[in-house]
């Protein structure tokens, strides 16, 4: 049998979600046999060319040079997956989205002459996406699912439900009702098994919107819990600012 040839591609991120999949060493061990991991510059030297059976892409997109090496491994993959929330959403470097961007420019770079970045978005915004493996980081758990099924055949199941439902299963407590802390659990993907809230900390929102998340709502909640506007634009803004729904929460202020 054909080994399905598996790409890992970075753009701009920590690297963050591909050391996660680093870590399912001893899974990816055991499908060695199944799985060919033919390009991962991360983790090995010699890289193969495409075509590949399923390429994940790790990081937003932040300039030209990245939007051509998006679109070739579009061109090299059948199946494409956003791996993490800024392939996502433009996760962390999205956050710049709202500043002028030669001004966020000049606080990182002495040297400008070479820099062309643009605002930071998710890859869907230059290509067509099959997959979304949401989080920052993306969850492990998720991941090895979507490669079994995949490998499978079958459909991946991804939760569109929001982080509530799984910290209420968790039987959690709330922090939102019982210690006024301004949880983003209402409104963004489950997927993480609700990590933050099972340790006592707010959600902060880092797998992006839930499906029909009521933002607007929430957002009146933070400001009776007394969040001043710029506080609650930065929860909104800090992983997935960019999309329609979480865009809202800011709008209602
Ligand atoms: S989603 Fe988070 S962990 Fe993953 S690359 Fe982006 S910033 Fe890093
Ligand atoms: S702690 Fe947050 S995620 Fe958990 S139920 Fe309360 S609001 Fe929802
Ligand atoms: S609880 Fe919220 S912030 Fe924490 S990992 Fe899950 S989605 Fe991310």
């Amino acid at each position: 049998m054909t080994q399905p040839k598996i790409a890992i591609f970075k753009l701009s991120s920590c690297a963050g979600c591909q050391l996660e999949v680093l870590n399912l060493e001893p899974y990816l061990l055991q499908l060695a046999g199944v799985l060919d991991i033919s390009y991962f510059v991360m983790a090995k030297r010699d890289n193969a060319p495409g075509p590949y059976d399923i390429g994940f892409v790790e990081g937003a997109v932040t300039c030209g040079e990245e939007i051509a090496k998006l679109k070739r491994a579009r061109k090299d993959c059948k199946v494409l997956v956003a791996l993490g929330s800024c392939a996502c959403y433009g996760g962390i470097p999205s956050m710049k989205n709202w500043e002028p961007q030669r001004e966020v420019e000049k606080r990182v770079y002495e040297d400008l002459s070479a820099i062309e970045s643009t605002k930071a978005f998710g890859i869907d915004q230059y290509v067509p996406v099959d997959a979304y493996l949401k989080g920052c980081p993306v969850s492990k758990e998720e991941l090895v699912n979507f490669i079994k099924s995949t490998l499978l055949g079958m459909r991946p199941y991804l939760r569109p439900h929001s982080v509530c439902v799984e910290c209420k299963l968790g039987e959690n407590v709330c922090v939102f009702l019982s210690h006024r802390e301004p949880c983003m659990g209402p409104v963004t993907t489950a997927g993480c098994g609700a990590l933050c809230p099972a340790r006592g900390k707010a959600c902060d929102g880092c797998r992006g919107p839930a499906n029909d998340p009521n933002p607007v709502s929430l957002a009146e909640a933070f400001k009776e819990l007394g969040l001043h506007r710029p506080d609650i634009i930065r929860r909104f803004r800090k992983y997935a600012g960019a999309t329609l729904e979480f865009e809202k929460g800011v709008e209602a202020l």
